[in-house]
């Protein structure tokens, strides 16, 4: 069976179906709005991503149901880099009257599976009609307490710069598949399902301990260059300390030049962060606890979003490279999946 048997109506009807709302959703799907509650001494955080087929992925390389969960957890991403608490989810979607309902219940499993497992209700969308490729428009809704979100803006010169997990495997997985390349298992998953940040985020946002955080989205490079300008203040990056996956490193053995997908790739969504240099011990325990991993890849400094890259032979050079821009690749196909 195909959209156009069930219509708008009876899509909205097979996603409101399942949904469970808890307490706080006053109003959810079905209104004309959502009427909802946040905790008392709460503020509102509240975050939006579009995914469009064949820019920010193509059926040939995923699923639907691994699409509906990366849709969800590149908006969580961007909370986690706020230290919020996701509460609230909303799904703009626009596909051909003729795709498959299999492929639409699938992109909703994932979906509603990447929200459950953050706590986050589904409660309102749109649905249309798009005359050729599928279109997303996630938008994704938290709360903090009051004065405890963390900004880009606050690092200050002699702060740490930290960063979680690993870098530059989705970029290395893309970068395989565009080349038509064999994908490590890993390597691939990063890049199809990443997995946001969400209770590091908050833990560290809770601590107290952190100046400011930003997720890695568009590529270290790019994002780094965001936090300090944010915060007027420039950084020393030691080349050595970005922490790699084994399957990463192997790549980077047998082509050292893959170590650039690692400064520059994107698709990340780690969180890269800035705290006062004795923070370091309890910023690993928070990590530790959190189930995850941390490591200090360099320093803020004195400067206006400059970057002093410490390479791999004791040389100081500074970081060239934008990371990615949308509007600016150098060679623009419209056909290149990129994020
Ligand atoms: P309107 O005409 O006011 O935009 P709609 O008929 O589009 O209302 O939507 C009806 C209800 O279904 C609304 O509560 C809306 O938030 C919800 N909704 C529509 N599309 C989706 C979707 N893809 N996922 C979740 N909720 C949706
Ligand atoms: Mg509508």
């Amino acid at each position: 069976m195909n959209l156009s048997e069930v219509g708008e109506f009876g899509l909205i009807d097979r996603i409101r179906r399942r949904i469970v709302a808890p307490a706080g959703v006053v109003r959810g799907i079905g209104d004309d709005a959502a009427e909802l509650t946040l905790p008392d001494g709460h503020t509102l955080l509240t975050s939006t991503d579009l995914l469009i087929e064949e820019i920010h992925f193509r059926f040939d390389w995923t699923d639907p149901y691994r699409l509906g969960r990366k849709a969800v957890a590149v908006n969580l991403s961007d909370l986690a880099a706020m230290g919020a608490t996701p509460r609230y989810l909303y799904l703009g979607l626009a596909c051909p009257a003729g795709s498959e309902l299999e492929r639409l219940d699938a992109f909703t499993d994932g979906v509603l599976s990447e929200a459950a497992a953050h706590g986050v209700t589904l409660v309102g969308g749109d649905t249309c009609r798009s005359p050729g490729p599928w279109m997303i428009s996630v938008v994704v809704e938290g709360s903090a307490p009051a004065g405890q979100s963390l900004g880009r803006d606050g690092a200050r010169p002699g702060d740490l710069l930290l960063v979680s997990g690993t870098l530059g495997d989705s970029a290395l997985a893309l970068s395989l598949l565009q080349r038509g390349l064999a994908v490590d298992t890993t390597l691939l998953e990063q890049h199809l399902t990443p997995r946001a940040q969400v209770a590091l985020g908050q833990a560290l946002a809770a601590s107290g301990l952190v100046s400011a955080m930003i997720d890695v989205s568009d590529g270290l490079t790019a994002d780094l260059r965001h936090l300090l300008q944010a915060s007027g203040v420039g950084a020393e990056l030691e080349l050595t300390a970005i922490p790699l996956s084994t399957d990463f490193r192997r790549h980077c053995t047998r082509n050292p030049q893959t170590i650039d997908l690692a400064l520059s790739g994107g698709e990340d969504y780690q969180l890269l962060f800035t705290a006062a240099a004795g923070a370091e011990a309890q910023i690993m325990e928070i990590a530790a606890r959190c189930g995850e991993t941390v490591h200090c890849i360099g320093r803020i400094t004195r400067g206006d979003g400059s970057v002093l890259l410490h390479d791999s032979r004791g040389q100081w050079l500074p970081l060239a490279g934008q990371g990615y821009d949308h509007f600016a690749v150098a060679d623009l196909d419209d056909r290149e999946v990129r994020s």
